[in-house]
């Protein structure tokens, strides 16, 4: 698939304008275009729900945007739950599937009348503890071990990954929620990242639809949702095939029909909890070529670096640029594309084929829109850029502001000398 960019030339240079770069960009109209896609797809399930994980892109306005879509919000930690507060999310429009979770967190959903989605058998015994009872509603994640493959060679390991609770751990779990006063569970799963495959859904449904039947019928448990939580990719790669929603949505209906409903669980609400597919291609950094260096490789410097864009450094990741304005330009130039950190796997591309790169170019950086900013850190004292949203109506909306040296130093004003910079 080509990629291109949602916004052109001419757009960026208005907004560079008034903003300057690097800046993580939004498209508020592919958002709400994808939003309704996840909808359609699977408004065969009238419980359905998608709670969109606040931490591929914890920005309000486009919590606010996801909210007006109908979505709720999956939260892991406080600072999530307090975010999803103030966009107005409430009760059980609110998921909390955190693991390792500081037993005060359990209070505080609790307290917001959250779902409450343990990641493990001990946590029982926590949240009792910590809330003074055992909420109604209640979910418990699950991890069936070994290896899970699906199509085409894509595959993870559950069994070395630190989440959710073993077979004989979850039935147990339900026999003990129940009898402390539980009446709703809910079972949920994440075993594979970022698929590019139509089957994913369909098949991890299908092995918790049966995991549902069976602790249904052997606890007594009444299971009212399964969550298939993420996991859905985007193709980052220009030769990769998107995701056909409406495909994953019937193949998840199938498995509904053939499992589900001959067990007499046509009632039971499928939950999702996607960030990457919902926002990944819908955002993207944009950046200037600040220098070229010609020493035993070629190098194109610009002016945001693995702060702004965590993903090449930390997997390899590959993110597609597209140097505005040269798009149909031949890509006959052999680049690293790299940024100021002192560490030298700070780098947005290795030996990528671009057209010839002048200084001051903007390159846009595909699919940052999720687990983009989100994974911003401060090293080398860099500081963490704007988040701009690009609006229906083509008008540019300032969603956060970049960070200046007064918020790197804030913490800091335990130091007499600071203060001059405070
Ligand atoms: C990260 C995460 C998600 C979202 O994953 P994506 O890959 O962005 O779809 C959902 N649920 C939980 C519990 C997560 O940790």
């Amino acid at each position: 698939m080509e990629k291109r960019p949602f916004v052109t030339l001419e757009q960026l240079e208005k907004i560079t304008e008034s903003f300057p770069t690097p800046f993580h960009l939004y498209d508020e109209k592919g958002i709400i275009e994808n939003a309704k896609r996840v909808q359609e797809a699977f408004s065969w399930n009238p419980g359905f729900k998608e709670y969109f994980a606040v931490k591929a892109t914890p920005n309000p306005v486009l919590m606010g945007i996801l909210k007006d879509c109908g979505f709720g919000m999956d939260c892991s930690s406080a600072t999530e739950l307090m975010l999803s507060d103030a966009v107005g999310f409430s009760g059980h429009d609110i998921m909390f599937s955190s693991n390792d979770t500081p037993p005060e967190e359990f209070k505080m959903a609790d307290d917001m009348g959250a779902i409450i989605n343990l990641d493990d058998f001990t946590h029982i015994e926590c949240v009792e503890q910590v809330l003074g009872h055992i909420p109604e509603t209640i979910s418990c994640r699950f991890n069936p071990g070994g290896v899970f493959e699906i199509s085409n060679g894509i595959m993870d390991n559950p069994g070395d990954a630190k989440y959710g609770m073993t077979e004989a751990q979850i039935f147990e779990a339900f026999r003990i929620l129940k009898e402390k006063g539980a009446k709703r569970f809910g079972i949920h799963a994440f075993l594979v990242s970022n698929t590019v495959t139509n089957d994913y859904y369909p098949m991890l449904a299908g092995e918790l639809f049966e995991l549902a039947v069976r602790l249904e019928k052997e606890t007594g448990a009444k299971v009212a949702f399964v969550n298939l939580s993420g996991g859905v990719g985007v193709p980052y790669r220009p030769e990769q095939k998107a995701n056909d929603i409406y495909a994953i949505g019937e193949g998840v209906r199938k498995e509904y029909e053939r499992i589900l409903v001959p067990a007499g669980m046509g009632d039971v609400a499928i939950y999702t909890e996607m960030g990457r597919f919902i926002l990944a291609p819908y955002g993207c950094l944009v950046t200037k070529a600040i220098h070229e260096k010609h020493t035993y490789k070629e190098y194109i410097g610009v002016d945001a670096c693995a702060v702004n864009l965590m993903r090449p450094a930390m997997y390899g990741a590959y993110h597609h640029i597209t140097v505005m304005g040269k798009e149909n330009a031949p890509c006959d130039h052999k680049y690293d594309v790299v940024g100021s950190l002192c560490e030298n796997n700070d780098k947005f591309a290795v030996d990528r084929m671009l057209p010839k790169i002048d200084k001051g170019d903007l390159l846009v950086i595909h699919d940052t829109g999720a687990h983009g900013f989100s994974m911003g850190y401060n090293y080398n004292g860099k500081l963490r850029s704007a988040e701009l949203l690009l609006k229906e109506d083509g008008s540019v909306q300032l969603i956060r502001r970049a960070e200046t040296p007064q918020d790197y130093f804030a913490t800091l004003d335990v130091c007499e000398n600071m203060k001059k910079y405070l």
